[in-house]
């Protein structure tokens, strides 16, 4: 058993001001409490979603400075990697939820390990059956591929249904999602509900079936042989399979009326897809919406944060799509955080136990007594 006495978690205000989202509603305090941990939270902490300090007391929270709070913490839970300020301020030895971006947050890993900080990051929760209900970037990515239509739709200069009026018909838009991840399907699925013509791919064929299913048309781009990780991830294609990607990819991307790029390729930068090239053959007033933009984008031109208007393409590059439906957002990701919390919590010492052999712990604990324990942020760290 480690720290028997780990039961007072903590969350204060995200420093990002342009992150609306939080890491914990009054459901996921009032779920916290009843298990018999104690939650204590910085003054004004839900204000971004009208969530009072009162509505959090009455959850069973404390609220008080944000000083107090990250001093008192022994597990703090946030949503954005925290600050190396926030950091400083916890005592040695305590824990931290969240994401933590360790594939790029080098110095952030460092301090966490230097602290001696057991910190879970939330993109290492194993993609299981059994994991699925603390699966933030599942969660998330769900709602950027629904928001990443509705952005779309919002900005391109025609409908996306087919109508058949007296004045004529209309045809439906033509949507292409690449990359058919959680993102994609859902990406897919709402393209569809607006009455678009969507095709997508992947590199993985096993998702056809799936596109099939939502009623989409699976492309057909040959690539030789791609594989998957045992967690299911895309293995990355080598730049020779990238350019018979793109080559094939080009009609696709030019009979689109909106194209949604998703492809990721776990702990590396988002490969890129869509070139220069093939922006110019798209028609104007087609957009591109690169939810990829922050990890380095999938389309060339792309600016994180940023609307760019390449001859008549608007590529958007929103780097935080959840966000635009914080509410729903923070509720899924405080529901994945409070399921993860409950099952570390022992019912028998009423607190939270770190159980070093247990497959979720295993794999999401990424820093533990002074050690950074996943071996590829180790040698991405040790390597750059
Ligand atoms: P991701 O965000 O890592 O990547 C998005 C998609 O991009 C993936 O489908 C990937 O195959 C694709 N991609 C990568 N390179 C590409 C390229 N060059 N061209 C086109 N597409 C490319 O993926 P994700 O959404 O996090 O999902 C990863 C896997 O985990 C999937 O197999 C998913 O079904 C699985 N998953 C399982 C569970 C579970 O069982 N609990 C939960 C969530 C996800």
């Amino acid at each position: 058993m480690y720290n028997a006495f780990m039961q007072h978690i903590v969350a204060v205000r995200e420093t990002d001001e342009k992150e609306t989202r939080i890491a914990l509603t009054p459901a996921a305090c009032a779920k916290l409490t009843k298990l018999g941990a104690t939650v204590t939270l910085e003054q004004g902490f839900g204000d971004s979603l009208h969530y009072s300090d009162d509505t959090y007391r009455e959850a069973g929270a404390n609220v008080t400075s944000r000083d107090d709070a990250l001093a008192s913490a022994d597990m703090l839970v946030s949503l954005r990697p925290p600050t190396a300020d926030t950091l400083e301020k916890l005592k040695e030895g305590a824990g931290v939820v969240s994401f933590l971006d360790p594939f790029r947050e080098h110095d952030l890993v460092k301090q966490l390990a230097s602290k001696k900080l057991s910190a879970f990051a939330m993109e290492l929760i194993p993609r299981s059956t059994y994991a699925q209900k603390m699966d933030a970037l599942s969660s998330q990515a769900s709602l950027a591929g629904y928001t990443a239509v509705i952005a779309a739709a919002d900005k391109i200069n025609k409908a996306l249904p087919m109508m058949s009026t007296p004045a004529g018909t209309i045809a439906p838009a033509r949507v292409f999602v690449i990359g058919v991840g959680v993102a994609g399907l859902q990406a897919i699925a709402t393209a569809k509900r607006l009455g678009a013509r969507v095709e997508a791919y992947d590199t993985r064929p096993s998702v056809a079936e799936q596109v099939a299913s939502l009623g989409a048309k699976f492309a057909t781009i040959d690539v030789g042989e791609t594989g998957e990780t045992s967690q299911g991830y895309a293995k990355a294609l080598t730049e020779e399979q990238l350019a018979k990607q793109r080559e094939q990819m080009a009609k696709y991307c030019a009979n689109a009326d909106i194209i949604v790029t998703t492809a990721q390729v776990f702990g590396r930068s988002a490969p890129r897809i869509v070139t220069a090239d093939m922006v110019a053959g798209m028609k104007a007033g087609s957009v591109i919406v690169d939810l990829a933009a922050s990890t380095g984008g999938n389309v060339e031109g792309t600016r994180a944060d940023e609307d760019v208007l390449i001859d008549g393409v608007t590529i958007i590059g929103l780097a935080n799509f959840p966000g635009k439906v914080a509410k729903d957002a923070s509720q899924m990701y405080a529901s994945n955080v409070a399921n993860l919390l409950e099952h570390l919590w022992d019912k028998d010492a009423g607190a939270l136990h770190l159980d070093l052999e247990d497959a979720i712990t295993q794999s999401a604990l990424l820093t533990h007594e002074s050690t950074i324990r996943d071996e590829r942020v180790r040698a991405a760290i040790e390597g750059s």
